[in-house]
């Protein structure tokens, strides 16, 4: 929440009752009321929102701090206010709206401490339904709570709600304002200027709004992590987010409109008719004013005080010491180059898994640090088949060996498991899953969609069936698959591939409500319990991981993570002091600059850093980089790596591996490349605070030049300033504010500390 510190209401507090009979909820209106022609409007120093009398909509929120912008499409009031799907017995959906209500009656109420809109939608569509939504405004804030309940007298499910309608407009190039959207696919996305080209999907581009999207969820799960979005240019930024703390499913990304972008936020609720329900939380919706910190400031106050952020990593009990101690992952193929290319043929160097031991031994030396083997495509079918993915490439035993000799020489092996996936086809070995997957009764294992036919991932390479964790089977099919992995005897589990969360189910003979609802998250958390407890059945310590960052709500569940990263380090902003993962894959490794960019970037954002091998114990690029592509520099990549490694191990410790992200302090004077991932500083830099209070700069010069950044010191006050340059240190007592230009040699490391 903002304070806002010079409260300057433009609007007198006084109770308005615009409409004032006709308003008990969930009875039949008979009542006159007259609906003022002149919009309700609530306002402060932060901003002004008009709410629209007649149709119950939002007319504009204008930000209003210093310069004012109107931040919503200019058409908006034209939107309903809310969209909702029901669903009857046989799966046929109806749409319905705010905007079709017969009657609709708004008030404001409230004093100098608060004010609260209230909006009743009489029979939306002719039908017995009910909607009252509840604006509360406190004064001090440029934040407002949304709520909304429905009260549905048909027998109707309700599938999904869209609540509130909220779409911002492309730029305009005349007025040269660029806008930029932020959330929380992986660790963050922050894309922009806003326009019909951009992209605002996840893997697999711009999503665009239709009725489909809303009726999944992808949060938590899915890669999406928080329940942050925002959009903002340097006038004025719109903050949206729910406070729920228990990772309830929503839809959360934008979509694409043929106008605009909708700052897309759907619900589920789960409940069919007759009877009432309500929104267990609130949507968050205000303004802000600077960048995306800003907004992630926000959302962080909030967050920490919920139970997810209940214990920093120093305090954890769950978390193995050796993941605070900083390792390099090292990920092997024990067939194919990456997972994606067929023909899937073994490695003899990898496969089994005890041949890799020679290299990993070699890097390790080279590298002076523990490693954290990562095997991949070890299963007996295929890459990522589950569960009939026994006995393991190489068998049981050498897998075994391979776990135990690794860990006798102190490093920490990671298996993967495939998430929620039972793979019926994999296309680079052939494999056909068919008939495994029908002599054990996967159909009662697997969600439907609302057709009746079962929910199926198709890629070109494999094909895949996604598990109703509302199921005993579904959830009995997972489990199974992570206790025979504990059975290898693997430090790291990570069963939870393309994320953690549960997706939706139609079945109308699982046991669940027929639509997406709250009993996901409640079978969820069961699934997960169940397969921490079968990762830990022969070790205790087993940290469990998930593909990109865990959603905030199983903060406290997950160990580690390989990270989806991109530029803007949101999640390390947000969440970095209460678990540390390592960067992951995908990370855009196409050529030795980026790879070396890559590098510094996960350190300076708090990662681990990973690296790929290819044949002969060579490190690759990346993982997804075919073996066709040059050889990687290796003693550059190894050199590099290891000095990272030891900075974020050693003098940078107390920030990278157990610091709290800051914003940043200015640097400049950086040269920019575009490997393509747009333009990027070649010097890596980032602002941590320490839990003692120490502030620290760390930059990492990943460039073959030497590079001469100017540091902003902030603050106020005489302090001690201690310069770290690969190695060296310089102690002085500095003024602040006070600037600093540093000379950073080639592929170089540096830590100011402002104590
Ligand atoms: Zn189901």
């Amino acid at each position: 929440m903002i304070e806002l510190k010079k409260i300057l209401l433009r609007h007198i507090l006084v109770t308005i009752a615009v409409a004032i009979s006709g308003l008990s909820f969930g009875q039949s209106n008979t009542s006159d009321i007259v609906s003022p022609a002149s919009p309700v409007m609530v306002s402060n120093v932060g901003y002004r929102l008009l709410i629209d009398s007649k149709k119950g909509g939002i007319v504009s929120l204008r930000s209003t701090f210093g310069s004012e912008r109107n931040l919503l499409v200019p058409n908006h009031i034209d939107l309903p206010l809310f969209k909702l799907e029901l669903m009857d017995d046989h799966s046929k959906f109806r749409p319905i709206s705010s905007s079709q209500a017969k009657k609709i009656t708004i008030q404001k109420t409230g004093d100098e401490k608060a004010q609260t809109v209230t909006i009743e939608f009489k029979s939306l569509d002719n039908m017995p339904i009910d909607a009252r939504v509840t604006i509360r405004c406190p004064a001090n804030e440029s934040l407002t709570y949304w709520s909304i309940e429905l009260a549905n007298d048909t027998t109707l499910w309700i599938a999904n709600l869209q609540f509130p309608l909220v779409e911002v407009p492309f730029d305009n190039p005349a007025d040269g304002g660029h806008n930029k959207i932020l959330w929380s696919f992986g660790d963050g996305v922050l894309t922009g200027p806003i326009e019909p080209s951009m992209n605002l999907g996840g893997w697999s581009g711009t999503i665009h709004d239709k009725p489909e999207i809303w009726r999944y969820s992808n949060y938590p799960g899915q890669w999406t992590t928080t329940q942050l979005m925002a959009y903002y240019n340097d006038v004025g930024g719109l903050y949206m987010s729910c406070d729920d703390a228990t990772g309830l499913p929503k839809m959360i990304n934008p979509l694409m409109e043929n106008d605009g972008v909708t700052l897309g936020l759907g619900h589920f609720p789960g409940t069919r008719g007759p009877g009432k329900s309500k929104l267990p939380y609130n949507v968050v919706i205000g303004t802000f004013q600077g960048d995306w910190h800003d907004a992630a400031e926000i959302y962080r106050n909030w967050a920490e005080k919920q139970p997810f952020c209940a214990e920093k990593l120093a305090k954890r009990k769950d978390c193995p010491k050796w993941i605070s101690d900083s390792v390099v992952g090292i990920a092997f193929p024990m067939r194919g180059q990456a997972d994606f290319d067929p023909p899937a043929t073994a490695n003899p160097e990898y496969s089994p898994a005890t041949n890799a031991l020679p290299f990993l031994d070699k890097l390790a030396k080279k590298l002076d640090c523990s490693l954290m083997p990562i095997v991949f495509n070890w299963e007996h079918g295929g890459p990522w088949v589950q569960p009939d993915a026994f006995p393991p490439m190489g068998g049981e035993a050498s897998m075994q060996e391979f776990m135990a000799k690794a860990k006798e020489k102190g490093w920490h092996p990671y298996i993967y498991g495939d998430g929620l996936s039972w793979v019926t086809f994999q296309t680079n070995t052939n494999y056909d899953g068919m008939p495994y997957f029908q002599s054990h009764k996967g159909q009662a294992a697997v969600a439907y969609k609302w057709d009746g036919t079962f929910l199926e991932d198709i890629w070109t390479w494999r094909k895949n069936y996604v598990a109703c964790v509302g199921t005993e089977q579904g959830r009995g099919m997972i489990v199974g698959m992570t206790k025979k992995m504990s059975e290898f005897g693997p430090d790291v589990i990570q069963q939870f591939d393309e994320g953690a969360g549960p997706r939706a189910c139609y079945a109308s003979d699982h046991g669940h409500p027929p639509v997406p609802g709250p009993w996901m998250a409640e079978a969820f958390k069961k699934l997960l319990n169940s397969v921490a407890a079968a990762a830990r059945s022969k070790d205790s310590m087993v940290a469990m991981a998930v593909e990109g960052a865990p959603p905030e709500c199983y903060l406290q569940q997950f160990q580690t993570w390989d990270a989806r990263v991109g530029t803007c380090p949101l999640y390390s902003f947000l969440y970095h002091e209460y678990a540390n993962g390592h960067e992951g894959f995908y990370m855009n490794r196409v050529s030795d600059e980026a790879l070396r960019l890559s590098i510094g970037r996960a350190i300076v954002t708090g990662y681990m850093v990973n690296l790929t091998l290819r044949e002969q114990g060579l490190i690759n690029y990346d993982w997804d980089q075919l073996w066709t592509r040059a050889i990687p520099d290796q003693n550059g990549a190894i050199d590099w790596t290891k000095r990272c490694t030891h900075f974020r191990a050693d003098i940078a410790r107390d920030y990278l591996i157990f610091g709290r992200m800051l914003r940043p302090w200015r640097v400049s004077n950086i040269t920019e490349h575009d490997l393509g991932w747009g333009k990027e500083p070649l010097v890596q830099s980032a602002t941590w605070l320490a839990p003692d209070g120490r502030i620290g700069i760390v930059m990492a010069n990943c460039s073959d030049l030497g590079e001469s950044p100017r540091v902003e010191l902030e603050g106020s006050g005489t302090k001690e300033i201690v310069l770290h340059l690969d190695g060296k240190m310089i102690k002085q007592s500095t003024q602040l504010p006070s600037v600093l230009d540093i000379n950073m040699p080639p592929r170089s490391l540096c830590l100011i500390e402002v104590k």
